[in-house]
């Protein structure tokens, strides 16, 4: 029983629809499979499902073998005619494929910067704050493979020992899904990897070299490398991505037939310091943050993705410090200063003392910036100076809100886009600025529309290969290619400007055409949603200046926005043409370099002028060295990590 049919599932059959398309196969009892130019798979492994890649308006057969091969291919045809009939849009995250939340910049490259000769290791200071506690050394072990023929009368049993660990690792997993305090993402990537931990197309791989007399250990790993290796070698960025997961996954199959587990971070100990080469999704998912007295990593610089968290729940990081992290791996007690960016093994007793000192330092400093909380700073002339939060998920809500954030300067919504195995509705994303703006209301909350390039992966856009992803296809640019991605998101923030306080800015803008274009898609967006009779309201409509041509046509670009935010993040990097992560070129990544200074104070310049406000949404914002010196050129408006706000009200309020 056979039919073929067009794909009319958006984006494909990848991620998300893939794995909604496999758990309806497996409903039925028959074989099914798909067939996509001549090219035949199960359609119960997602694992080779997701390798056929089949992609929206491609023709694909469905054959079944079986007592219900009629209903199966009724069933299947129709979902991949219709993906909406049937089966929920947004039916929760249970078996979707692991996309890593990644930070807004690639992390990883080793810090260069020499140790100064006081026994200590300096490596980038990614989050401030002093420590010291017991050493956790992280360092998952190689696997100790001592491969082995196996005699015929051993095969059966070794099938069942493979069995075994398959059932134990997919158990542990849905012991961490039954975990209420899971976080809805972190759910995502373990219910992806638990769901590749039963498919046939990596267990059966193995299972078919066992019974070729390979012992289950060597089987594992063989089979997890070859499907490993067909998705890197498939041309899609997001699938090649999935690798990790498969491994991550075989890993674990293969500790567990030695009688292993993973050390895994849930039993560190309260206030010790984690030291790691690096930390991937699935240990941060299970990672219990409140436990942890600090960072040590041999990666990540310090926009990476642990150094965003360790910000943000106030954990000191040293990070960067390549192959020396294993020096102090075997160490008893480590002492951390995150605003430094050191590390000391086993410390003497001036260094426990500096850190007691520093830690303490620290604690007053916080408890006297407490007082400033509520602050409303205002500049001599009486204007309220707007001290606001650079949020990334709606979990950084409460932190922005206790440290006294006067609304959001900069929510980033990529990780919206990445966090997802499929990109984000106009309902999810409706949704998430919704409940963004009612918990600032009536503070402004600036919503930047999606600033994602070919460094990071999101289902669903394929980036072509570059050689500088930071001066390629990104932000704006590729959104207005990509009017289908672009548009949903413009509805969705038109349906959320309702509330009265939302904003919108554009990032990485070069040329008013950008901002004429951008603006004629709203048009349509808004025309659309009135047709549909949905309730919406225009919004102001601001840019980022984070490139030297938005600077230099800072008048004329004035004229066409109601605001401007400075991202000093992105322009110090292209004023200074120094990568922002390249720690061998940190010291030009300097914005108080006179040529970044003046860059901002010519933007400044020209939004006081055409009488628009400007603010500052990059790190630079948080400096209460430099906040003096923005406030003078004319900003109104400060948006910077929750950690900073208190600091940074005082500084205004000293003025
Ligand atoms: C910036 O470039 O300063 C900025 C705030 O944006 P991001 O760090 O997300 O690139
Ligand atoms: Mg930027």
């Amino acid at each position: 029983m056979e039919r073929s049919t067009i794909v009319r599932v958006h984006e494909g059959l990848h991620a998300r629809p893939a794995t909604r398309f496999v758990r309806l196969a497996k409903s039925f009892e028959s074989d099914v499979e798909i067939v996509k130019e001549g090219k035949a798979v199960s359609a119960k492994s997602s694992v080779k499902l997701m390798l056929l890649s089949v992609k929206e308006n491609q023709e694909v057969t469905v054959r079944a073998n079986g007592a219900d091969a009629a209903e199966a291919v009724e069933a299947l045809i129709g979902y991949l005619e219709n993906p909406r009939s049937g089966l929920d849009e947004e039916d929760g995250a249970e078996t979707a494929p692991a996309v890593e939340a990644a930070a807004p910049g690639k992390a990883t490259i080793a810090a260069v910067s020499p140790d100064a000769d006081d026994g200590r290791l300096h490596g980038i200071a990614a989050s401030e704050g002093a420590a010291i506690g017991p050493a956790f050394a992280h360092f998952p072990k190689e696997i100790e493979q001592q491969p082995r023929t196996l005699a015929a009368e051993e095969i059966a049993r070794e099938i069942e020992r493979l069995g075994t660990a398959v059932t134990t690792v997919r158990a542990r997993m849905a012991k961490a899904l039954a975990d209420a305090s899971l976080a809805e993402s972190d759910r995502a990537i373990v219910a992806a990897l638990m769901d590749i931990a039963g498919d046939e197309a990596l267990i059966g791989h193995a299972e078919g070299l066992v019974r070729k007399g390979i012992d289950a250990v060597s089987a594992v790993i063989g089979a997890t490398e070859a499907t490993a290796a067909e998705f890197s070698a498939v041309e899609d960025v997001y699938l090649a991505a999935r690798t990790d997961d498969i491994n991550a996954v075989g890993r674990q199959i293969a500790l567990a037939l030695l009688g292993e587990e993973e050390a895994d971070l849930s039993s560190i100990p309260s206030g010790a310091v984690l030291i790691a080469d690096d930390i991937g999704a699935w240990d941060l998912a299970r990672a219990p943050l409140k436990r942890i007295g600090g960072i040590v990593c041999g990666k990540g610089g310090a926009t990476s993705h642990i150094a965003i968290i360790a910000r943000s729940h106030g954990i000191p990081a040293v990070l960067g410090l390549g192959e020396r992290v294993r020096e102090v791996a075997a160490a008893k007690e480590i002492a951390i200063d995150g605003a430094r960016g050191w590390v000391s093994a086993d410390p003497d007793d001036a260094t426990r003392s500096e850190i007691v000192r520093l830690a303490e330092d620290a604690e007053k400093e916080r408890a006297a910036l407490a007082a400033f909380k509520d602050t409303v700073p205002r500049r001599a002339d009486g204007t309220v100076i707007e001290v606001a939060a650079n949020l990334g998920s709606l979990e950084e809500i409460d932190p922005a809100r206790e440290a006294g954030a006067m609304g959001v300067g900069l929510f980033r919504t990529e990780l919206l886009f990445m966090r997802h195995t499929h990109l984000p509705s106009e309902d999810l994303q409706a949704e998430t600025y919704g409940t963004l703006a009612r918990a600032f209301a009536p503070y402004p909350v600036i919503i930047r529309t999606l600033d994602i390039g070919g460094d990071k992966p999101v289902a669903g856009i394929e980036f072509p290969e570059e050689e500088n992803p930071f001066l390629g296809w990104r932000g704006i640019r590729m959104c207005l290619d990509r009017p289908d991605i672009f548009k949903t998101q413009l509805k969705a923030l038109l349906r959320v400007a309702v509330h009265g306080n939302v904003k919108v800015m554009l990032p990485m803008v070069s040329e008013i055409a950008e901002v004429e274009r951008t603006k004629a898609l709203i048009e349509e967006c808004a025309a659309e949603l009135a047709a549909a009779g949905t309730p919406f309201a225009r919004f102001e409509l601001g840019v980022m200046i984070e490139t030297p041509a938005a600077v230099l046509i800072a008048p004329e670009l004035a004229r066409h926005v109601a605001f401007f935010s400075i991202g000093t993040n992105d322009l110090t990097q292209y004023i200074m043409a120094a990568d922002r992560l390249h720690p061998a070129v940190a010291r030009l990544n300097d914005v108080t370099n006179p040529a970044v200074m003046t860059a901002i104070g010519m933007t400044a310049k020209a939004a006081v002028e055409a009488g628009i406000m400007v603010g500052m949404c990059g790190e630079a914002a948080g400096r209460a060295d430099l906040i003096p010196q923005f406030i003078k050129m004319g900003l109104t408006e400060l948006s910077m990590s929750p950690s900073s706000i208190q600091r940074a009200k005082k500084a205004i309020a000293e003025l």
